[in-house]
């Protein structure tokens, strides 16, 4: 990822590394110091993913505890029972 930043010297708009954020960096166009923006999550990216993964795993983990050893019970029963 790379930040757009947009040179404060000469208005010219250029990418800057993420290690870059929120400080100084050199503009490519003219050379000066100029000052890069701190980096920023898109909105709906990576925060809006991490709950809907945690509540698949969660539904997963459910399903695996509770319908498992209920089918396992019942084949149990089965065999055991005449
Ligand atoms: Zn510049």
């Amino acid at each position: 990822m790379a930040i757009p930043a947009t040179c404060e010297q000469c208005g010219e708009s250029f990418w800057a590394d993420d290690a870059q954020g929120g400080q100084q960096s050199q503009c490519p166009h003219c050379g000066q110091a100029t000052q890069v923006p701190p980096w920023q999550t898109p909105s709906g990216g990576k925060p809006a993913a991490s709950p809907f993964l945690f509540a698949m795993v969660f539904a997963f983990l459910l399903l695996l505890c509770c319908v498992l050893p209920a089918v396992w019970v019942v084949l149990a029963a089965r065999q055991v029972l005449p």
